[in-house]
């Protein structure tokens, strides 16, 4: 008896060899029919005996290709079309309909092979991909994702790759990428002229890299600047190229057994760097191990480590080259650079030489940071090798467009289940950045097929997000909403955790810097909160910023200025005063005393900040989030005292801050004093947790914001609010920081509607 089932799935099922696997599967059990993508997934007629074909279906989730991530599978009866075979068809273009696209994924253990591989043809060949690995979101200009609808169009394919490509049998059947050395792109080695090409560009390159030299190297989804991490001169000339003072850089090793020889490495983070994601994983850092110049990282417990995805990068690595700086090829704040002349005109005072290529990168994609904690991924940063993959919503939501905050900037679209987030865009400060951000945008509506029918910003009024959502609503006619920058960051972790929303939850969001209802900076806050709303119920005190925001670089001013503002006498041995000048020291008195040009701040970022400048750690910042990251690199961790924060629903840090003085006049190491510190904020937590779920009969609690990218911080947490009986919730697919900010927001435009 001959059956028909047409079959219609949605995920991600497209550039994984997903159509190549349903031939496969259907010809296995005797089927007849087609298999296609459309723009909304992958459609599949098949027809056969009913037990074959009931078999086929279940073995179409159950053996799945790896990359493949199916969100839905409907199967109708049909009626027999009594095909002579099974084929596969031409993509169909569907009006409106959409599917979700692959990240770029690292190099594959096959394509490895064959590129080291002296009788294969693509051998040292630096764009060998296949259906399992290479390019997407990257190359892809609109979907559906066929070669004329990414950069690769430009490549005409040569007779043996095209038969690879129309073969599927072939494990390059349909990858659109699918090149060679005959016919696909090419790298060159030029400074001042082009001086080698092919695979003696790739071998000048790497000569290069050992013999000190900066060099520029055209990535996946932009340059990098790269260096011998092991040659102190040749990282600290790159720190000054780029006017980079102490901001860490990151690693590429050639292998995990190098990556195992620098740091500890455990299973999972093992798992996670040699995922087809293939992130920075920030490892701890083996003391004995000191080949990785200081310079690459001062002041860090942690370094940031990479493994070759690319080809090229694979090439770069062989014959025993040292671990390399690969940091982003841009100038300072810029965005990362991602064209050729471009890299010309901008990256000429950073590199000596250029290793490029001619496969063009349509959309910018930095490197993703990933923390392990508690066995499972922490994002702090997340870009390539996710983005654009969505997060699933615990609810469908109509078209919105979520803007995001202002540092650390990333954007969100919604349809569906689905919220796109974008990769990481930057800090909205260059005009390059926010043209980035508006291209960005664009771009995603575009790929997924969204019109927006509300924006979404934060509350601060001068965050250019805030003002491209303003801008964009009048002209378009949307309603707006404005989101509190805490409440969205605890909205963010209960999306990704999937929570209903149906009851609110204790929100524990510990953050740098975002504006509060009241004007003033929050960050220190205990919100009861859902999707739609939430209750300020504690906070830290506020206390004066000296200088407002010019302060933050300064954590030497704001210990001085906190323990004026607590009443705690501010003896001239301290480090904090030690560090300031007369003169300075004279102006936060001043300050503080008539309470000019000092905003308030509930900030626990400050308080940290603080806090390493009284225990002597950092008194000055050059990036963001220094002098916090510092202290925790610091903790001793056997140390189990902790200083006292009362517990009122507004926190004082008085007592803690007069313990830490105190410790530190006695003689107290700062690594105890660090670990001090994460102990009684630790307990603050779980004191007031315990105190609200008491007060309004609640026993969840999120954790979110800036601060708890800090794992000695969340170490310590956990446990005490486990032990509490409280369930928590904790940041995995998102970063807790800003550059989660945007799903939050999305999440409070649906509940509060
Ligand atoms: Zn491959
Ligand atoms: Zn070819
Ligand atoms: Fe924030």
């Amino acid at each position: 008896m001959m059956v028909g089932k047409t079959i219609h799935i949605t995920g991600v099922v497209q550039g994984v060899g997903f159509r190549p696997f349903v031939y496969k599967l259907a010809r296995q059990h005797g089927l007849a029919g087609w298999v296609r993508n459309t723009s909304a997934g992958v459609d599949i007629h098949a027809e056969g005996e009913p037990e074959s074909l009931q078999a086929f279906l279940d073995a179409l989730t159950a053996q799945a290709p790896p990359l493949a991530r199916i969100d839905s599978l409907t199967a109708a009866d049909s009626p027999p079309e009594y095909h002579a075979a099974f084929e596969i068809r031409y993509s169909e273009a569907q009006q409106g309909a959409f599917q979700p696209i692959s990240p770029d994924i690292a190099l594959c253990a096959d394509c490895r092979r064959e590129l080291l591989d002296p009788a294969d043809r693509r051998f040292r060949y630096p764009f060998i991909n296949c259906t399992n690995c290479g390019p997407r979101f990257t190359i892809i200009t609109d979907i559906p994702y066929d070669r004329p609808l990414t950069t690769m169009a430009a490549f005409t394919l040569c007779a043996a790759c095209e038969a690879e490509y129309h073969d599927p049998a072939d494990r390059r059947f349909h990858a659109q990428p699918v090149a060679c050395p005959d016919c696909g792109p090419q790298v060159w080695l030029e400074g001042g002229g082009i001086t080698a090409r092919g695979d003696a560009a790739i071998r000048q390159a790497a000569d290069g890299l050992r013999a000190g030299k900066i060099l520029a190297i055209k990535g996946l989804g932009g340059f990098h600047l790269a260096c011998d991490a092991t040659n102190t001169a040749a990282v600290a000339e790159l720190r000054r190229r780029k006017g980079r003072v102490a901001k860490p850089f990151a690693l590429m090793m050639a292998d995990l057994e190098m990556a195992e020889r620098h740091c500890q490495v455990s299973q999972v983070e093992a798992r996670i760097l040699t995922s087809p994601a293939a992130p920075i994983v920030l490892l701890r850092r083996r003391p004995e191990a000191a080949a990785v110049a200081a310079e690459v990282a001062p002041g860090q417990a942690v370094l940031g480590v990479m493994l070759p995805y690319t080809p090229l990068h694979v090439l770069l690595f062989e014959d025993g080259m040292p671990p390399l700086v690969m940091t982003s090829g841009n100038l300072s704040e810029e965005p990362i650079v991602t064209d050729n002349a471009d890299a010309r005109a901008r990256l000429p005072a950073l590199a000596d030489v250029f290793l490029m290529h001619d496969r063009d990168i349509h959309i910018r994609t930095d490197d993703s940071v990933v923390r392990v904690f508690d066995g499972e991924e922490l994002p702090v940063r997340r870009s390539r090798g996710y983005a654009p993959y969505p997060v699933r919503l615990p609810f469908d939501v109509p078209p919105m467009l979520a803007v995001g905050a202002e540092l650390k900037n990333t954007f969100c679209v919604t349809r569906d289940s689905y919220a796109f987030m974008s990769h990481h865009i930057g800090d909205l400060e260059t005009y390059e950045t926010v043209q980035s951000f508006e291209q960005g945008i664009t771009h995603f509506e575009r790929l997924f097929r969204i019109q927006p029918g509300q924006i979404i910003h934060d509350l601060h009024p001068d965050y250019l997000s805030t003002r491209y959502a303003q801008t964009r609503a009048e002209a378009e006619g949307l309603p707006r909403l404005a989101v509190q920058h805490h409440h969205a960051h605890i909205a963010a972790c209960l999306a990704e955790n999937r929570h209903p929303g149906d009851r609110p939850v204790i929100g524990v969001c510990f953050d740098g810097t975002g504006y509060g209802t009241d004007g003033t900076i929050w960050g220190g806050e205990f919100l009861i909160a859902d999707y739609r709303s939430f209750e300020r119920a504690a906070h830290l005190k506020p206390l004066p910023l000296p200088g407002g925001d010019a302060a933050t670089r300064k954590p030497a001013r704001i210990a001085l200025a906190y323990l004026l503002a607590c009443g705690l006498a501010p003896d001239d041995d301290l480090p904090p005063l030690r560090a300031l000048s007369p003169v300075e020291r004279d102006i936060i008195y001043k300050q503080v005393a008539a309470g000019l040009n000092t905003p308030l701040t509930s900030s626990m970022g400050r308080l940290f900040d603080a806090v390493s400048a009284l225990a002597g750690i950092c008194q000055a910042v050059t990036y963001e989030g220094q002098a916090a990251i510092e202290l925790e690199a610091a903790v001793d961790p056997a140390e189990s005292g902790a200083y006292d924060f009362d517990t009122a629903a507004v926190i004082s840090p008085a007592g803690a801050l007069e313990q830490v003085i105190a410790d530190y006049r006695a003689g107290v190491s700062p690594a105890v004093i660090a670990a001090r510190f994460h102990n009684g904020a630790a307990r603050m937590i779980q004191d007031a947790c315990l105190r609200l779920s008491e007060q309004y009969g609640l026993d969840e609690v999120a954790l979110s914001g800036g601060v708890f990218q800090n794992v000695m911080l969340l170490g310590k947490t956990l446990p005490l609010l486990r032990q509490a009986g409280l369930r928590v919730y904790k940041h995995r697919l998102v970063p807790p920081n800003d550059g989660g900010l945007a799903l939050g927001q999305a999440a409070i435009g649906f509940g509060s509607r």
